[in-house]
């Protein structure tokens, strides 16, 4: 029988998990999917944003995998920094595949970036979230401009989330101090502003498309701004032209510029799109962020963009930073500063170049910060094929008979399946006293206390 550890229980891990057992292909293997959370899904959980239900909805094929007869979800087991060392967990099991994920984010390298009032997008994601890292009290939303550094879709989720009514939030599992502080929320724009032009942005098109159908908002361009992508007049005649999601984004764009000023509209809020703008330094008063200087870029003419020599500041009381995730470092495992990711072969964890045996990784710690949530299906599945062609060898190497009683002696408190489904009820049990559906639970102690079925 082969034991395998899958660590995090984040789509990568999940759909890792889901490949090992798949079709019995490793005849008899078992997979205990461990967390450092007493919750599993990862961003699924806390990351992808509550009105979005189909993404979330996702949660009910991932709870299949953790439901398989060979499959064991084993939450609130850290492991790296602080927890359980990865050569400690290489003598339980025969293999175990890293699906960490990138849990920081980037960082801009400009001045004034710690300012208070300057935040990762990551941060706000977590607070509505309900990640119990982040403290509830992290956002007061007394702010009434927001800028939103980056064209991704984490900019757009956090862009829709600031725009939307709390009223919209109600139905979803939004936790009720988030809520009520979105409620009372003084933000009337939220100004979106992308280094590069349209043509280059990152989100997609569906996400785009959304900010546009908010009730109670409104989408502004800029169309001299729009114009100087080389792309917004369609494509020269002997010129390539864009591909489909760039043909697709400046349509919306086109339509939003089309539907002219809004000057006269003083109602409900206000989404600036901004493009060609380079952030170089937030801007202080009275010891908190008060706005953001852009050096204006324009088109290279190769795709990238350089500085034109001019400069426009844009006030804001928080600036969030949605530049992209980063992977970070698990101590005892290597690690390529410079791609944020574990330097792999198909999934096989290299050290010094070479593979080594029993350890794999997939996902984004494998991958970097791109892609959907599908994405990784395929990326665990390229990692499991490198495992299971190994697995003759691996069956040699020692392995414990019961891994969750070496991590009990070793002075961890697993929360097993049962404790995840306490903390369901609770969560469920809490929105009924609100007269929501289910509320999630936004702090560790809460959280633990649920899955003893303290009050659930
Ligand atoms: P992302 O897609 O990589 O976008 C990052 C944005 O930040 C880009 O516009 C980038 O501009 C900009 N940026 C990077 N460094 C910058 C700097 N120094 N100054 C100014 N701007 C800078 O990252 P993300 O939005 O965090 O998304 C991560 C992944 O999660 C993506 O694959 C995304 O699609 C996925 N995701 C999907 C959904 C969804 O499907 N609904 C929701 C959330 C996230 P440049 O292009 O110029 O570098």
């Amino acid at each position: 029988m082969l034991r395998v550890a899958v660590v995090g229980s984040g789509p990568s891990g999940i759909y890792a998990a889901q490949a090992l057992v798949a079709q019995d292909l490793v005849p008899g293997v078992r997979v205990d999917v461990l967390d450092r959370l007493p919750c599993p899904y990862g961003l699924v959980r806390y990351g992808v944003a509550p009105d979005h239900e189909r993404i979330k909805s996702l949660q009910r094929g991932l709870r299949s995998v953790l439901e398989h007869e060979r499959v064991t979800f084993v939450g609130n087991v850290p492991v790296g920094a602080g927890g359980v060392e990865p050569g400690r967990l290489a003598g339980l099991y025969h293999a175990v595949v890293y699906c960490v994920g990138a849990a920081a984010d980037r960082s801009l390298g400009i001045p004034g970036e710690e300012l208070p009032g300057s935040r990762s997008a990551t941060e706000f994601v977590s607070w509505y979230s309900a990640h119990p890292d982040t403290a509830t009290g992290r956002f007061g939303l007394r702010a009434r401009t927001v800028v939103v550094i980056g064209m991704g879709n984490v900019a757009v989720d956090v862009a829709r989330i600031l725009a939307r009514g709390a009223e919209e939030l109600r139905p979803t599992d939004v936790p009720q101090s988030a809520l009520g502080v979105l409620a009372g929320s003084r933000v009337r724009q939220v100004v979106m502003v992308g280094r590069r032009g349209p043509s280059q942005a990152r989100f997609t098109t569906k996400e785009l498309r959304e900010l546009g159908a908010l009730p109670g908002a409104r989408v502004v361009v800029e169309p001299a701004e729009l114009a100087r992508d080389p792309w917004y007049a369609g494509p020269a005649p002997d010129a390539p032209s864009p591909p489909a999601v760039v043909r697709r984004n400046l349509d919306v764009l086109r339509g939003w510029a089309a539907a002219g000023p809004v000057d006269g509209d003083v109602s409900g809020r206000r989404i600036a799109l901004r493009f060609f703008l380079r952030p170089v330094e937030l801007l202080e008063r009275g010891g908190r962020v008060a706005g953001v200087r852009f050096a204006r870029t324009g088109p290279d003419g190769e795709g990238g963009i350089r500085d034109t020599g001019a400069y426009e500041d844009i006030a804001a009381e928080l600036v969030l930073r949605a530049v992209g995730y980063r992977g970070v470092p698990l101590p005892g495992l290597p690690f390529d500063p410079v791609h944020g990711t574990v330097p792999h072969r198909a999934g096989r964890v290299l050290r010094d170049g070479v593979p080594s045996p029993g350890e794999y990784v997939a996902g984004w710690i494998k991958r970097g910060p791109t892609g959907v949530i599908g994405s990784n299906r395929s990326c665990a599945k390229e990692t499991v094929a490198s495992l299971i062609e190994d697995a003759p060898l691996l069956a040699h190497r020692p392995a414990a008979p019961d891994p969750l009683a070496v991590l009990r002696s070793w002075g961890l408190r697993p929360v097993e399946w049962d404790g995840w489904q306490s903390i369901e009820r609770a969560e469920a049990a809490l929105g009924r006293s609100l007269g929501r559906g289910p509320v999630k639970i936004p702090d560790w102690p809460g959280l633990m206390g649920a899955a003893r079925g303290d009050g659930g």
